[in-house]
């Protein structure tokens, strides 16, 4: 069996199919490369065909590459891992460049047979790259398809010619969404963009690809960039526009990377380089700089947290071994921010939805909600009329518990009150005696929660993060008496959402929370020890966390957290750590400073609510102390506070899995995506350097950055947390 076949019709039209074997989508291994190589070499050599068409036997055409390719090309290379890499995409190279010249004379540039790219779906990566290098792309009208370059996602860069050949063809600003932000569009917006060429109905596509080689003429088949004359779209970097272009381009780069995605910085300079030679050189140069990015510690960590194991997680590596368990019925109870958040993403899954609240006035301001971000939805041409009316018409709003009869499901997200609670837990269990009954907390520990259960074996934390339409996480929380129907049943839940789950065991907030009060703390602490909140602000961002710790505190209230403070104290006693934090959150309570929806918090903001900078009266409270720390030590202090917290997690039983911490940080509250995750972090700079650091941290600041024993046994034994944990792979 091969990935690639190929058939010649009487017209001597040659149709290569990609059908890779056992497989939903295609992917390119090195086998696969060489079956294609093979395929096109004696096609273009055989005097019966005229021209070949490029297409796949699925409903869709490529997912991209099989990332494990990198892997083994390093390995191929031992002790040369960079000469192997750079050698492997050498010969991606010569295959594509091969299709792209299509037995072309290289002077007269006559002779050459037509080669058709025909997309029945979705094309991403390689699956785009191989297309970009035929001589035209069809696309079959699919709404669904989706059509683009995501490697940037996962720390990497389209490294097989799609750089060097979407510059050219686009320009570096047509280019730049395409690349930087690997911005993914449906067929007719991928045409409308210049990405591909044509988009045909669906029952027409290979008959019109088999048409275009049978019409196709010489010019067609040159590509501009092998083209006498030639000049890049919007300029080179020394044309005066092109100059703009490329100036802004560095600088937007680095403003919005900081300078910690290796991957963004080499894609710059391959296509800045590249700009300037003729195109042959160029692809030798988007080699070197990919060679450079796929040895880089920070996209092997990217591929494996962002790829690798959240896929694992989304297909259930966790699952309890159980039957299908869909939600075909949801009862939400709580029609506030996240209950109607919930009912939202749920609808729009295509699940009926009860929504209860104390009121009907409550519940259908929260169905009322859902359709506001409907309409912008329409608005911004992201969703249909028709769509957006019948999701909402999944949703029904009411006050009758009767209602949630049927329910396979239901999630409360009522106030963060154990009473409350209690009182909606024994209602709803009452009129839905099959449900699992899940608890939206993010505080409030599940054994607890459960105690007001008939069924606590059905009594499960679903913990969801605001905004919950964009937040692609969701924690599970099996309690000490949640059974494992529960937890199947969660998770088919958050898989019919298309979210991405971890499940970890009760303790006090979970891991997430856990893992963001301390970061959040520290940011506190760091200001009230004088140091400049510029620094704190910008030592954050300089690492790729999304937010400052005090920018996020803003974003997340303060009343919140001089809540979650007392609760904390409260439950800790004498043993409470956290007094210097409390000063200050209570003193900006005191000023009315409760975040950005006071319009007044660390930060100040305008009337309309647009955040204007660090609020000036910090100083004035505060003081700035004349010795600074400087920025290494400020994220360290930030960085360690929150590792630290995941290792402890995991040595506590909290975390069964480092795939699950890793994962659950990029993406519950960005931590440092470069670094694929805490125990990515941890691995790449080795746990001795980490235990160093956390001793010389504890010495001045306390025990807070004590380091975990887990950490200095690891560090001792010069481990590290993907040798020691990572789970056994297995066989697909
Ligand atoms: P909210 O105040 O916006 O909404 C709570 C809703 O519950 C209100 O509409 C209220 O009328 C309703 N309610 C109160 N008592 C009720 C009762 N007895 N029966 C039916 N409805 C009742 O709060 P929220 O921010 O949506 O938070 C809800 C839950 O989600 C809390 O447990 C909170 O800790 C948790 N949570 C919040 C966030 C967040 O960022 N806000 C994130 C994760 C989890």
């Amino acid at each position: 069996m091969t990935d690639f076949t190929c058939v010649t019709d009487d017209e001597g039209v040659a149709t290569i199919t990609w059908d890779v074997p056992g497989r939903s989508m295609n992917v390119l291994s090195l086998a696969g490369l060489d079956q294609l190589d093979a395929l096109v070499t004696a096609a273009l050599t055989d005097p019966a065909v005229r021209g070949i068409v490029i297409t796949s036997g699925k409903a869709d055409f490529a997912a991209g590459m099989d990332l494990n390719v990198i892997a083994r090309m390093k390995e191929m290379g031992g002790d040369a891992p960079a000469a192997a890499v750079f050698d492997g995409v050498m010969r991606m190279h010569g295959v594509l460049r091969r299709i792209e010249l299509a037995g072309m004379d290289p002077k007269t540039k006559k002779g050459g047979k037509p080669i058709v790219a025909a997309l029945p779906g979705t094309a991403l990566g390689i699956g785009l790259e191989l297309p970009l290098a035929c001589h035209r792309i069809l696309a079959a009208d699919n709404p669904r398809a989706k059509i683009g370059l995501p490697e940037i996602m996962v720390g990497i860069f389209p490294g097989a010619g799609g750089t060097t050949r979407l510059v050219r063809k686009l320009g570096a600003m047509g280019a730049a969404p395409f690349l930087l932000e690997g911005k993914l569009v449906p067929p007719k917006e991928a045409r409308a963009s210049g990405l591909i060429d044509e988009v045909v109905p669906q029952d027409e596509l290979l008959a019109r690809a088999r048409a275009w080689v049978l019409a196709a003429k010489p010019a067609d088949l040159v590509k501009p960039w092998d083209d006498k004359g030639y000049r890049m779209p919007g300029g080179t970097p020394y044309h005066p526009a092109g100059f703009m272009t490329f100036v802004g381009a560095s600088a937007m780069v680095m403003g919005r990377t900081m300078g910690v995605y290796p991957a963004a910085r080499d894609l710059l300079a391959a296509v800045y380089e590249g700009a300037l030679v003729p195109f042959d050189t160029a692809l030798r140069i988007e080699a070197r700089h990919f060679t450079r990015v796929l040895l880089h510690p920070s996209s092997g960590a990217m591929i494996r947290s962002l790829f690798q194991n959240k896929e694992a997680l989304e297909k259930g590596a966790n699952r309890p071994a159980l039957p299908n368990q869909p939600v075909r019925r949801l009862g939400v109870l709580g029609a506030g921010m996240m209950g109607a958040g919930i009912a939202h993403v749920a609808a729009q899954a295509g699940i009926p939805v009860v929504l209860i609240d104390a009121t009907q006035d409550a519940a259908d301001r929260g169905r009322a909600q859902v359709g506001a971000q409907l309409d912008k939805a329409v608005q911004r041409r992201k969703l249909t009329a028709e769509a957006r009316d019948e999701t909402l018409a999944r949703i029904t709003p009411t006050t009758d518990y009767a209602a949630l009869a049927g329910c396979d499901l239901i999630v409360e997200a009522v106030f963060e009150d154990p009473a409350v609670k209690a009182q909606v837990t024994a209602r709803a269990e009452a009129a839905a005696p099959g449900a699992v009954f899940a608890t939206n907390t993010s505080t409030l520990p599940i054994a607890d929660l459960a105690q007001a259960s008939q069924r606590p074996e059905g009594f499960i934390g679903i913990h969801f993060f605001s905004p919950v339409d964009r937040m692609m996480l969701v924690e599970i929380i099996r309690g000490p008496r949640t059974g494992d129907l529960a937890v199947a049943r969660a998770l088919d839940f958050v898989r019919q959402l298309r979210k991405t789950p971890i499940v970890v065991n009760d303790a006090r907030f979970f891991y997430a929370n856990r893992c963001i009060i301390p970061y959040l703390n520290e940011g506190i602490r760091l200001l009230g020890e004088g140091v400049a909140p510029a620094l704190i602000e910008n030592a954050a961002r300089m690492l790729g966390l999304p937010l400052g710790p005090l920018q996020l505190v803003d974003e997340t209230s303060i009343d919140l957290g001089v809540r979650i403070a007392r609760a904390t104290r409260a439950a800790m006693g004498a043993a409470y750590p956290d007094g210097a934090v409390d000063r200050v959150i209570l003193r900006m309570a005191e000023l009315g400073r409760l975040g950005r929806k006071a319009g007044a918090g660390f930060y100040a903001y305008d009337a309309a609510g647009k955040r204007l900078g660090l609020w000036p009266g910090l100083a004035a409270e505060w003081p700035v102390a004349a010795a600074q720390p400087d920025l290494t030590t400020v994220q360290h202090r930030l960085l360690l506070v929150q590792v630290l917290e995941a290792v402890r997690a995991l040595e506590q039983g909290v975390l069964t899995d480092i795939r699950e911490g890793d994962v659950g940080a990029i993406l519950g509250w960005g931590f440092c995506p470069w670094s694929g995750g805490p125990f990515g972090w941890l691995d790449m700079v080795g746990t001795a350097q980490a235990v160093a650091w956390a001793d010389a941290l504890a010495a001045q600041h306390g025990a807070r950055f004590a380091a975990p024993d887990l950490l200095r046994q690891m560090a001792a034994r010069g481990e590290t947390f993907y040798g020691r944990f990572a789970p056994p792979a297995r066989v697909a």
